[in-house]
């Protein structure tokens, strides 16, 4: 059986980008949209994500006091990533975040705060934007996705995997006129005069992380099964360029249940320590990503993170946290030889491994704990676009009638995952939708 299908813009994906880029696409009445999604069974990485938005300069912060822009957030993120080449890209995406953070607080109806309990290395002011009850990104995908497939002028097709690109001409002169895609055993034939590639990274596909990504071993991974890079191959076909490929979403503080614990915890004066009982590193200079090597390189790749009741009454208040304690990952001591003891360490190193470093504070027993290792949360490298989207041939040229945004483009990590700050991943994902959604809504093919 086969169907065609005829509509304006097609979205590979209705995870952050395509979520963003279908629905700002729809505001524009005329338009008709098609939204494909390829399995909604454990959701996209926003959906597990914590559901943490960076955007500088927004009116959250302003109530809250704290002066921010987005020229202040691209430099942040350049400081961290030193990735100059894509400066303009960071600026064009730092730019639309508090927009976007208000108009999903004020025209979407979605509860968000600015999170002042939410520190992160790299990140010079507060700056992560979450709902209240910190949970997650999965209320928050349910809530746009509810808005979308209410609009009389999209279809949002679930459990409906595209399959290729369509496209005419051949070289410099190729042309994406849609896709082809499968639902429940169908062939289905889309042509849309614009196809927006959203289908995330490659973090689950074992040959394309053995190709791009070699030295990282065969790492945890800690998203989504359906990033399996769909679109590198279909990119390669249309001559894309490539960028950043080897650069990942890493995280240092996952647990060994493959929960993480609250990123905030080093600044809460959480502590780090190796099964030899080894202070190995300081907590505070990396962010997750960049902390993930440093447990990489530890005895059997894992280490005990110790905090204590001050620490947790902030930490506590995060999905990671109530996940973590749901899987049964995090465990608490009365003392250091009880901690020792039960994380099998000589007593005598482990409380001089607590010892406070110059600058922070004493735990003070109660401790709490988690053994934790490292792991893959997504790709950051993919095809390379300008400021709107388009994607970039190895001459400079763009492929016409296509563009793509999120894990599928190259992300702001760059050459390097060190280089990721919180946040990031939402921020491509949702800023390019969102640019890429209203150029198409003003006509803008
Ligand atoms: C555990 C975890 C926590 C994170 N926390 C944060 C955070 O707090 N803040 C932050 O900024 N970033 C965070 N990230 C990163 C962030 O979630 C991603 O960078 C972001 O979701 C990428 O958006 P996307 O639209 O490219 O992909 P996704 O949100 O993953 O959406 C892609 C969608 O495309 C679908 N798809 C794939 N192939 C096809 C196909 N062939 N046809 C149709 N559909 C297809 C997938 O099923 C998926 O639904 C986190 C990631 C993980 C895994």
């Amino acid at each position: 059986m086969a169907e065609d299908f005829e509509v304006d813009v097609v979205c590979a994906g209705a995870g952050a980008c395509g979520l963003l880029a279908g629905l700002r696409a729809s505001e524009n009445p005329a338009l008709v949209v098609a939204v494909l999604e390829k399995s909604t069974r454990e959701g996209c990485n926003a959906q597990v994500s914590s559901g943490s938005l960076a955007a500088g300069g927004t009116r959250f912060q302003a109530a809250a006091g704290i002066e921010d822009s987005p020229a202040r957030h691209a430099a942040d993120i350049l400081a961290e990533n030193g990735d100059e080449r894509h400066r303009p890209l960071i600026e064009a995406l730092t730019a639309v975040a508090p927009r976007y953070v208000h108009w999903i607080a004020d025209d979407l109806g979605y509860p968000l705060e600015v999170g002042v309990d939410m520190t992160r290395h790299g990140i010079s002011v507060p700056r992560l934007h979450a709902d209240p009850l910190r949970r997650g990104g999965g209320p928050l995908v349910s809530h746009l996705r509810r808005i979308l497939a209410e609009r009389p002028n999209v279809a949002l097709l679930d459990e409906a995997p595209v399959t290729g690109l369509r496209v005419e001409g051949s070289g410099p002169d190729a042309r994406v006129v849609g896709v082809t895609a499968r639902q429940s055993g169908a062939d289905l034939t889309v042509s849309a005069r614009t196809t927006v590639l959203a289908t995330d990274g490659f973090a689950g596909n074992r040959a394309l992380m053995r190709e791009f990504c070699a030295e990282l071993g065969d790492p945890f991974h800690g998203g989504v099964s359906t990033a399996t890079g769909d679109a590198v191959a279909w990119l390669r076909d249309l001559g894309a360029e490539f960028r950043n490929m080897g650069a990942c979403l890493r995280h240092g503080q996952v647990t060994l249940h493959g929960t993480r614990v609250n990123p905030n915890l080093p600044w809460l004066g959480a502590v780090l320590v190796n099964t030899r009982g080894e202070r190995f590193v300081d907590e505070q200079a990396y962010g997750y990503s960049g902390l993930a090597p440093h447990v990489a390189a530890q005895p059997n790749e894992r280490a005990l993170m110790v905090w204590d009741d001050e620490a947790d009454l902030v930490a506590s208040h995060s999905e990671m946290m109530r996940d973590s304690a749901k899987a049964g990952a995090l465990g608490s001591a009365p003392d250091v030889v009880t901690l020792a003891e039960e994380a099998g360490m000589e007593p005598l190193l482990l409380d001089r491994a607590l010892e406070p470093v110059s600058g922070r504070r004493r735990l003070v027993a109660p401790f709490h704990y988690a053994w934790l290792t490292h792991g893959v949360l997504t790709t950051q490298g993919g095809a390379a676009i300008d400021t709107h989207g388009r994607v970039l041939r190895r001459d400079g040229s763009t492929v016409a009638g296509l563009r793509a945004g999120g894990g599928t483009a190259v992300g702001l990590a760059g050459p390097d995952s060190s280089g990721y700050s919180s946040g990031n991943g939402l921020l491509a994902a949702m800023g390019m939708g969102w640019i890429v959604g209203n150029d198409l809504a003003a006509g803008l093919t």
